[in-house]
């Protein structure tokens, strides 16, 4: 690290809407749309550019929980 305290913190998880939930995926690498990515509850997912309104839908549960977990993870260590 070379300004620890001054970068941001690691996100544990990228977000992307997609069929009307938004869904998070691992954070190792950003989605960039033509992407093929996995998403946190197990769906294989076309990374396209989402619209603004896509944004407004709602966050899937269980990738939100699977979030919770990882972030929960990353504080324990
Ligand atoms: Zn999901």
């Amino acid at each position: 690290m070379l300004f620890p305290g001054l970068e941001a913190e690691k996100p544990v998880a990228y977000w992307r809407p997609c069929g009307g939930l938004r869904h998070g995926m691992a954070a190792t690498e950003v989605p960039r749309p033509g992407q093929e990515r996995r998403t946190l509850c197990g769906e294989l997912l076309n990374i396209v550019d989402a619209s603004e309104i896509d944004w407004l839908a709602p966050t899937c549960e269980t990738c939100w929980t699977a979030a919770i977990a990882l972030r929960d993870a990353q504080e324990s260590t």
